[in-house]
């Protein structure tokens, strides 16, 4: 029978504050263990948490990027279960009103665009870390528990199940992602933990016409990379799709995504909202916005992704050139800097894109982090565009900006690489070429247009490649008509 793919995600987001979201531990990743811990974080009887505003403003921010409604009054719950990593055996999230619902992100999938709806998104605390001794767990000698991540602030984002393959969730989660860096609200790194996801994945028979919700459901957690989350699901809807083609029935579950095997694997039977008891934390009032804030917050955000998309495609580049710049803020705040010194957008952007990426790649650095800034790269891009030097030197004369870090005017002084021009220079070159290669010309008269091209080689080897390959084309030109008897 055949199966539609239906693909929901759920993706916990840290947001890059000082300290955690209810004490003044500091939020960062790679210490000691249990050094960044106090009282509040480590659950001692008695204290008390204080809701840290920097996460509200960072949470608050990501809400508005990914067109949520924003509700100025929410709460905070009790989200209860047991486990070692959790010291109060409950965890301080959002159940029934989140800050944030409604929302979408755009994806293209298959050529067309597509909207991906956001059901909600909440804040809550993250748990600690177990730390097994040993090769595996199954083989583990004990457990060590690390709380220097307990209370640090996380945003779950919900999708609702609108993806219908492995690839839209990969897409979706990749501009999840690029929206996300543009704010600066988290680190998004997958492999450290600092962004994770879970996905949903069911099989909806094409004859069903019940509710998503009450499809049985498998929900694979805390997959490590973008690339894996597309393994996992890709892998999930085999494993089911046998499974019901063998007559057997899907049991709802969660379970984990073994990288090496690329495999799912069963952990445990998936617990309901009710098992969780929530209730209203009775230690933190109702989370109350103020409108004038959150305008002026909505106001100072950045220019996103699909604005820049516009932008872009305004300016001329093809969707291709667009893609590869808008998955990097970095990229777009060198471009926007540099764009701001010249109207050569179609240049820059090829520079950028082309010998730009090629040296900053090689040492492992991002555009944020270039030797050679906007203002350099355009003054560069000047010389060409005035004839002072040709695109092949420029390209050597960049290199040397990454190795030396003087400026285009100071290498070309250095280098000798001006450009020649001048005609009365040139012309003297192009005689002698021509006194020394008389079986060429004669190809030349004879039609055959390739002998202009080695011609033109003689020239610029004798001027060591400084001879502007336009002005030479037209001085043998011109000396070659006139030379015909
Ligand atoms: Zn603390």
């Amino acid at each position: 029978m055949p199966y539609q793919v239906v693909v929901g995600l759920e993706v916990h987001v840290e947001l890059k504050t000082k300290t955690k979201l209810f004490c003044q531990c500091a939020n960062a990743f790679g210490s000691e263990p249990n050094t960044h811990t106090c009282p509040v974080c480590l659950a001692m009887p008695g204290a008390l948490p204080v809701l840290n505003q920097a996460a509200v403003e960072l949470a608050v921010k990501a809400g508005i990027a990914l067109q949520c409604t924003i509700h100025c009054h929410s709460k905070f719950d009790r989200k209860q279960y047991f486990y070692p990593d959790l010291p109060k055996a409950y965890q301080i999230s959002q159940y029934d009103l989140p800050f944030a619902e409604w929302g979408h992100v755009n994806i293209v999938a298959d050529g067309q665009r597509k909207q991906v709806r956001i059901r909600r998104i909440h804040m809550e605390e993250d748990a600690g870390k177990l730390n097994h001794l040993g090769q595996s767990l199954e083989q583990s000698e004990g457990s060590l528990v690390d709380l220097n991540r307990a209370g640090v602030p996380l945003i779950e984002i919900v999708s609702e199940p609108d993806m219908t393959s492995a690839d839209e969730a990969r897409r979706y989660l990749t501009e999840l992602r690029a929206v996300l860096s543009y704010l600066d609200v988290s680190d998004l790194r997958m492999e450290e933990g600092s962004m994770r996801c879970d996905a949903n994945v069911s099989l909806k028979p094409e004859d069903y016409t019940g509710s998503l919700e009450d499809l049985p459901r498998v929900e694979v957690k805390n997959v490590n990379s973008i690339r894996n989350v597309g393994r996992a699901i890709e892998y999930e809807i085999e494993r089911q799709s046998e499974r019901l083609a063998q007559g057997q029935r899907i049991i709802k579950e969660t379970r984990g995504f073994d990288d090496a095997r690329g495999r799912t694997y069963s952990q445990r039977s998936k617990e309901e909202a009710n098992d969780y008891r929530y209730f209203p934390e009775p230690d933190l009032p109702p989370l109350v916005l103020d409108s004038s804030w959150l305008a002026r917050l909505q106001a100072a955000l950045p220019m996103l992704p699909d604005a820049w998309r516009e932008r872009l495609e305004s300016l001329g580049l093809s969707a291709n050139e667009i893609e590869v710049l808008v998955q990097d803020p970095s990229q777009i705040q060198f471009l926007q800097e540099a764009m701001e010194m010249t109207t050569e957008v179609r240049a820059l952007t090829r520079w950028m894109l082309a010998d730009m990426l090629r040296l900053l790649n090689e040492r492992g650095l991002s555009f944020a982090q270039s030797p050679v800034r906007p203002a350099q790269l355009v003054e560069l891009l000047n010389f060409i565009a005035d004839g002072r030097i040709s695109g092949r030197m420029a390209k050597e004369i960049l290199e040397n900006m990454f190795v030396s870090g003087e400026s285009a005017g100071q290498l070309v002084d250095r280098l000798g690489m001006a450009q020649i021009s001048d005609d009365a220079v040139l012309r003297g070159q192009v005689a002698e070429v021509i006194a020394e290669h008389g079986k060429v010309v004669d190809d030349y008269h004879s039609g055959k247009e390739r002998a202009l091209g080695f011609l033109v080689g003689q020239v610029m080897k004798r001027t060591r490649g400084q001879a502007s390959p336009e002005v030479v084309n037209r001085l043998l030109k011109e000396a070659l008509g006139s030379s015909v008897s």
